[in-house]
């Protein structure tokens, strides 16, 4: 038990370790540059985590350089800092913690979980690169073949991945989201030191990022730290998120085949979400009604394929939540030892049809998918790494942090007819692209 005396200092500095989700609501406060931080106070641990948010990503790429993004996650680990000449990624193993990044279509996320006693080092290192990145031309060409590997084997050499990354490029047609995230082969090999380090310029200012600090750290402490370090790096105009064309031309219903001896069968429709999904995507509720349907959409078609195949399958339903512009849905199955990918499209488009009568999704089936959805979320949420996460993803693409911090609320608020309104505008007639992955040879 704390001493009373010690409360005042602990209210100021410190902070409780959490009952359930959070024992004290995740804060926000903007520097005067812009920079934008949130605060998960949480001292069960000595342990810090920080995920920081570039509001960019691969489509800010420009024409016929995709993959810049990217590549630039890749050269903010090459650089030197000028007292030890060592990478990042060596000073914070150095430290005691572990590091990486991601980039997405719509940002970049570098995330790096630390003991707390080292946090100032960690900040200072975090701004210093935000601040400016100098690249050596001999880290640079190391570095290409580094990415150009990593696309040979996750993408060249991975042939689902491949027909994935083509099926994306026709459904998404001329729009952005059709180009691919780890940049097109030979495009990356045109990308220069000079590309990185003006697109550096252009979008790593603290005015479009967003700092998530999850544990051992105060809000009172994480001002006057952040203010420490980042605050002298000056505002910078960015230009706008580039609009993209919403919704897609209605390219009707088209079918993709892709050949391959390492395939099995399997089909995906990809569904483009309709504008009333669209209107409402900067509300949480809106997508946590989309991960409810999906997750009772799953569970149905589980059932109905056993029964009509008497096989086994697996079955996906998934979809991109970032920005409105890249609503997609889709509804993938594999099974072995099928040929017939019509009958099986039949059946997905049928049994979703069929869903859209009142009677055939139930109140239990709503209250087993928020049993399930709040309890991953209680899951993320107990991991100081993946709840920084969890809410930069979202913050980042337009959910407010007063929806997130009322996410059970919210998930109870959301009734069976919401989930069938949704599931209704989905299966209306819009653009549909249908991708068979079929065992063979391949044709070249
Ligand atoms: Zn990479």
């Amino acid at each position: 038990m704390r001493k009373r005396f010690y409360l005042l200092f602990v209210l100021y500095w410190g902070c409780f370790a959490p009952l359930s989700t959070f024992s004290q609501p995740p804060e926000v406060f903007h520097l005067n540059n812009g920079l934008r931080v949130i605060v998960m106070c949480d001292e069960r641990a000595p342990v810090v985590a920080m995920s920081l948010f570039y509001h960019v990503g691969s489509i800010n790429d420009p024409l016929h350089k995709s993959g810049i993004a990217h590549f630039l996650e890749h050269m903010m680990f090459q650089g030197l800092f000028q007292d030890t000449r060592e990478d990042f990624k060596t000073i914070v193993t150095n430290l005691g913690g572990t590091t990486g990044a991601t980039t997405t279509f719509d940002y970049t996320n570098y995330y790096t979980i630390i003991p707390k006693k080292n946090i100032t080092k960690l900040l200072a290192l975090e701004a210093d690169r935000m601040a400016q990145l100098s690249i050596a031309d001999e880290r640079f060409q190391k570095e290409r073949h580094v990415v150009i590997q990593e696309r040979l084997d996750r993408i060249e050499d991975a042939p689902s991945a491949r027909a994935n990354e083509i099926a994306n490029a026709h459904f998404y047609m001329q729009n952005r989201y059709g180009r691919s995230v780890i940049g097109w082969l030979h495009e990356i090999e045109t990308i220069l030191p000079h590309d990185i380090t003006s697109f550096h310029t252009r979008w790593y200012a603290p005015n479009n990022a967003t700092i998530v600090l999850s544990g051992d750290v105060s809000v009172a402490e994480a001002k006057t730290l952040m203010a420490q370090y980042f605050s002298k790096i000056p505002q910078r105009t960015v230009p706008p998120r580039p609009q993209e064309q919403n919704p897609l031309p209605d390219f009707g219903r088209q079918t993709l085949e892709f050949v391959h001896p390492e395939f099995g069968f399997s089909t995906s429709i990809f569904y483009k979400l309709p504008a009333s999904v669209a209107q409402t995507w900067n509300q949480y509720k809106t997508r946590l009604t989309l991960q409810l349907l999906t997750s009772m959409l799953k569970q149905k078609l589980n059932k109905v394929f056993i029964n009509h195949f008497k096989s086994l399958h697996e079955i996906t339903v998934q979809s991109y939540t970032a920005y409105k512009e890249a609503t997609e849905f889709s509804v993938s199955f594999s099974i072995k030892n099928l040929k017939d990918g019509q009958a099986m499209t039949s059946v997905i488009e049928n049994t979703l049809q069929q869903l859209t009568l009142e009677q055939n999704l139930t109140e239990d089936d709503l209250k087993q998918a928020r049993f399930t959805l709040k309890n991953s979320f209680y899951e993320t949420f107990s991991n100081l790494l993946d709840r920084a996460k969890e809410y930069g993803a979202f913050l980042t693409t337009g959910i407010s942090i007063e929806d997130l911090n009322q996410w059970e609320s919210i998930l109870e608020s959301i009734t069976l007819a919401d989930i069938q309104g949704m599931l209704k505008d989905i299966t209306s007639p819009g653009p549909r692209l249908i991708a068979y992955l079929l065992s063979g040879e391949a044709s070249q």
